[in-house]
């Protein structure tokens, strides 16, 4: 853990001892999650595995992936970047060791994928099975007007499975060997993004759960693991009870939550926003502090419905809104578990939870009033 010596070092020894919902990060590399770590974080609660595609010597496999068409063409790129995967995810385990860690499936928005350039197309063309014309048409074939709305999340899970399934193979082989390496107990979280309905879910599940036993078979080795879902979509958050029945936990998507409650777009909404600040229709930026009257409910009717299931229903939040205090506030009045933000923000996060623990009598241990004269 950092340490600036003296009163910070003391002050977050208490903040520790009192705060009641865990600190977690989102981070997507190891050096991220070793930032995280040196700032207090309990483990990662969103691992964005579309942002490990990004860099140029990878994102030409991922185009495959997804322009393929066929079955055959999908499956040799997936071999390719199987591999990459399990490193991956077997770096990040090195670093976090038996601490819990989230991976969430793949959610990338369509267009932020596709070549555009034609030189990029041309070379993409050069390695894929069909012409150059052919694979214009397929890329016009997937441009979506709105693709933030479109075939991301779950939804690409379940048009490829076989994505799904390469992605749950890397995340048990890396664990498995991991756990061999270092003879250590993990239990990989594997996260569902996008679910709308509860059958989205199911369907998936399936998916990934029948890979994992073949993984298991091949390598005649079992681990314990979980599979829950992202609450970002508002009829998620309506129909919670029955997503519960299927869900190991529920973490909280509140960039989309809020920009799908509001109908605000999370890409485009930054002008008029500051003009309904200045006017004074919004008192925060929604996408900075969460909105407690309206998108706030919608978290609340989930947690209710979800616990009225299980009971102890393991609640997150990895939005945007993990790292601000308000919301960390108002996220540990409805009961969350735990919280997860940026690295840099983690520390913030642990004294803000500190602070929401006391005013809402949850602290772990008996605390002196000398403790809670510091923090009020
Ligand atoms: C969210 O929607 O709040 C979330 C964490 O997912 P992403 O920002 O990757 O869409
Ligand atoms: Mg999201």
């Amino acid at each position: 853990k950092a340490t600036l010596g003296g009163k910070y070092d003391q002050l977050m020894e208490w903040v520790d001892e009192v705060k009641a919902m865990a600190v977690r990060t989102n981070a997507d590399t190891p050096e991220d999650a070793k930032q995280a770590l040196e700032f207090g974080a309990e483990g990662i609660g969103l691992v964005r595995t579309e942002h490990m595609f990004f860099k140029e010597d990878r994102i030409s496999s991922v185009r495959r992936m997804i322009l393929a068409d066929s079955v055959e063409e999908r499956m040799r790129a997936l071999n390719e970047i199987l591999p990459i995967q399990k490193n991956d995810f077997y770096q990040i385990y090195q670093v976090m060791g038996e601490l819990p860690v989230t991976i969430r499936l793949l959610d990338p928005p369509l267009h932020e994928f596709m070549p555009v350039k034609e030189e990029d197309i041309s070379r993409l063309a050069a390695t894929m099975s069909f012409s150059l014309a052919a694979l214009k048409e397929r890329i016009e074939d997937l441009h979506e007007v709105n693709p933030m709305l479109g075939h991301r999340g779950v939804r690409l899970g379940i048009t490829y499975p076989e994505i799904s399934r390469m992605q749950a193979r890397a995340i048990m082989e890396a664990a498995l060997e991991f756990k061999a390496d270092r003879n250590c107990e993990i239990q990989p979280e594997i996260m569902i993004p996008l679910i709308s309905d509860v059958k989205e879910l199911t369907y998936i599940k399936a998916e990934i759960e029948d890979e994992i036993k073949k993984v298991f078979t091949e390598k005649g080795e079992t681990l314990s693991y979980h599979v829950g879902t992202m609450i970002e979509v508002p009829r998620a958050a309506l129909t919670a009870d029955k997503i519960a029945e299927e869900a190991d936990f529920f973490s909280f998507g509140t960039n989309d939550l809020t920009q799908m409650g509001f109908g605000f777009s999370r890409d485009d909404s930054g002008k008029f926003i500051s003009e309904y600040m200045d006017k004074g229709i919004l008192e925060n930026g929604p996408f900075d502090t969460i909105d407690q009257e309206g998108i706030g409910q919608l978290v609340e009717i989930a947690i209710e419905k979800g616990r009225r299931i299980k009971p102890n229903l393991k609640v997150g939040i990895c939005g945007e809104h993990g790292g601000d205090p308000a919301s960390i506030e108002f996220f540990q009045k409805l009961g969350f578990s735990y919280i997860s933000c940026s690295p840099y923000r983690v520390p913030i996060a642990r004294l803000a939870a500190a602070q929401a623990a006391i005013k809402y009598h949850v602290v772990k241990e008996p605390i002196s009033d000398k403790l809670v004269t510091n923090f009020s």
